[in-house]
């Protein structure tokens, strides 16, 4: 019998299946060495890069969304950021953060391109999320069809893509199956529209089909942020929410003013609504009773800034001048010498500065808000220092 062959003669069989061995296992490491790690999965745990991977969700949809002046004009330039907007060129891209246990929530920012404080909210929460651990898998789109927002279109090939997200192959599609095929039971349907009121709306769907988390859910959000809460009267099968629900995922939707009011206004109060929705599953989410930076304009380390461009700081409250009011500074980072101010002025949540003189080409210019120089009408001062850099044209 073979075997007993083999257990009479096992030097001969070790080196003829040694060597067997050896060739199989020398094709997989051939094999392994040129695999791409994996052709959607990016980024995985890189020392600049945070804890997040990132992989191409829909590859049809792809746009330089920094056309977009919204977009250019008030997201920073980190690192993170950058891949996205690089990414996002070939094709819509999807994060994912998180240890995998607990709930699955999946964000959706902007499916109506023309609604940029989707984009800068979540945006903004990715820089917060970017290095957390957490308990719970949270999937992020924040541009759900980049071509759409690089040509501030609400339209996707003359339709709108909010009212046929239940016909196959369309970019709600597969949204909804790219949720389906990962568990995710929760889905955040970010959005701004005309007539909202200030303290924005969720949306939720109909009494025939609103389950009791999207009840709970929305109800939430209302008593943490003052929001109002809006009824679809009707079902809309073609809606990411509706069409949602009806795969057994619950869905919310946020709407802001994009409109009546400035954009990173109306994007602070859309981050507010954001982060009591995802804390309401238990996700990291923080916002202070004092002032802090909401968003810049010209953003944090643009380049190619024009000579004259006014700069403008959102914050998350509305504020006032604070005693250290007469402290703000701008620097020329090459010349080293603080530059001349006209102005400085306050409208609602946004700090406006002006220059006195052309900014001189190929500079670098340091903003520089020291603590106090803001605060709230109760009083609540800017704690912590505040300052950041852009490189002109
Ligand atoms: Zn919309």
């Amino acid at each position: 019998m073979n075997s007993d062959t083999e257990l009479n003669n096992p030097s001969k069989y070790f080196n003829k299946y040694f060597r067997v061995y050896l060739i199989i296992l020398s094709f997989m490491i051939l094999i392994l060495a040129f695999t791409p790690s994996s052709s959607a999965v990016v980024t995985n745990n890189s020392s600049n890069s945070g804890n997040y991977k990132i992989t191409y969700l829909d590859k049809a949809l792809g746009g330089n969304v920094q056309a977009n002046p919204e977009i250019s004009q008030n997201i920073p330039r980190t690192y993170l950021n950058n891949k996205i907007f690089s990414m996002t060129k070939n094709g819509s891209v999807v994060l994912k953060f998180g240890n995998g246990n607990g709930p699955k929530l999946l964000i959706s920012a902007g499916i109506h391109g023309n609604e940029e404080e989707p984009n800068i909210a979540v945006m903004k929460y990715l820089e917060y999320i970017k290095d957390r651990s957490f308990n719970g898998t949270l999937y992020i789109i924040p541009f759900d069809i980049p071509r759409d927002t690089a040509l501030n279109s609400r339209y996707y090939l003359g339709k709108d893509p909010n009212r046929i997200a239940n016909v196959k192959g369309t970019p709600g599609y597969n949204i909804i199956q790219f949720a389906k095929n990962n568990g995710i039971n929760y889905l955040l349907d970010v959005h701004s529209g005309g007539g909202v009121t200030p303290a924005g709306w969720v949306y939720v769907n109909s009494p025939t089909t609103i389950t009791s988390a999207e009840k709970n859910w929305s109800s939430y959000i209302k008593t943490k942020t003052n929001c109002d809460i809006i009824l679809n009267p009707d079902n809309s099968p073609g809606m990411l929410r509706d069409f949602a629900n009806s795969a057994g995922i619950n869905c919310i939707t946020l709407e802001v003013e994009r409109d009546n009011m400035p954009t990173t206004t109306a994007a602070c109060t859309e981050y507010k609504m954001f982060i009591s929705a995802v804390k309401y599953l238990g996700f990291p989410g923080y916002i202070s009773t004092n002032p802090e930076v909401f968003s810049t304009n010209p953003p944090k380390n643009a380049s190619g800034v024009g000579l004259t461009t006014p700069v403008s700081i959102t914050f998350t409250r509305n504020i006032l001048a604070g005693s250290n009011f007469n402290g703000i500074y701008i620097e020329n980072l090459i010349t080293h010498k603080k530059v001349p101010l006209t102005s400085k002025t306050i409208k609602g949540n946004i700090l406006t500065i002006k220059q006195a003189n052309n900014r001189l080409s190929k500079n670098v210019y340091m903003i520089y808000i020291p603590i106090g120089a803001v605060r709230d009408r109760y009083g609540n001062r800017l704690t912590n220092a505040y300052s950041y850099q852009f490189k002109t044209i």
